[in-house]
């Protein structure tokens, strides 16, 4: 399992500090309930503007595996993720993120977890309810 990655997300974007990591998805308390099998490149990136605005750039790629809804086959996913992801240190701030159109923001407190930011992220663009296209699961009998 993968230790928890914790930073001051203050330094680390003012610092424009840079964490990577190349994983198998077993290794991710979330992920591995997730994906039956696959792998993660995964790569966060401080920045802070210069009017002191705070944000990660956020790229995961890999290839997983789901379970398929109707056959419990796996499927094969591709993860593409390549975001800007604003943070929001007060809720003042967070609800003048959310009206800027496209925004992605979260809020922080002093300790940013970078491993259950991944996670989140890959979670959310996860399809609700994942199955071969109609007819096409490879287990006969399945429809
Ligand atoms: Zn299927």
């Amino acid at each position: 399992m993968l230790q928890a990655i914790e930073v001051d997300p203050r330094r680390f974007c003012k610092d424009a500090q840079s964490w990577e990591i190349q994983s198998d998805v077993s290794a991710f308390p979330r992920l591995a309930l997730e994906f039956t099998q696959g792998a993660l490149f995964c790569r966060v990136v401080g920045r802070a503007d210069a009017l002191g605005g705070l944000s990660l750039k956020l790229t995961v790629h890999g290839q997983v595996e789901l379970t398929c809804q109707r056959c419990l086959g796996g499927m094969p996913h591709a993860i593409e993720i390549d975001r800007t992801v604003y943070l929001a240190r007060t809720e003042t701030e967070m609800e003048r993120l959310d009206e800027m159109p496209d925004s992605d923001a979260i809020l922080v407190g002093e300790i940013l977890g970078l491993v259950e930011l991944v996670e989140d992220e890959v979670l959310l663009g996860l399809p609700m309810a994942p199955m071969h296209e109609k007819g096409k699961c490879p287990v006969i009998g399945a429809e």
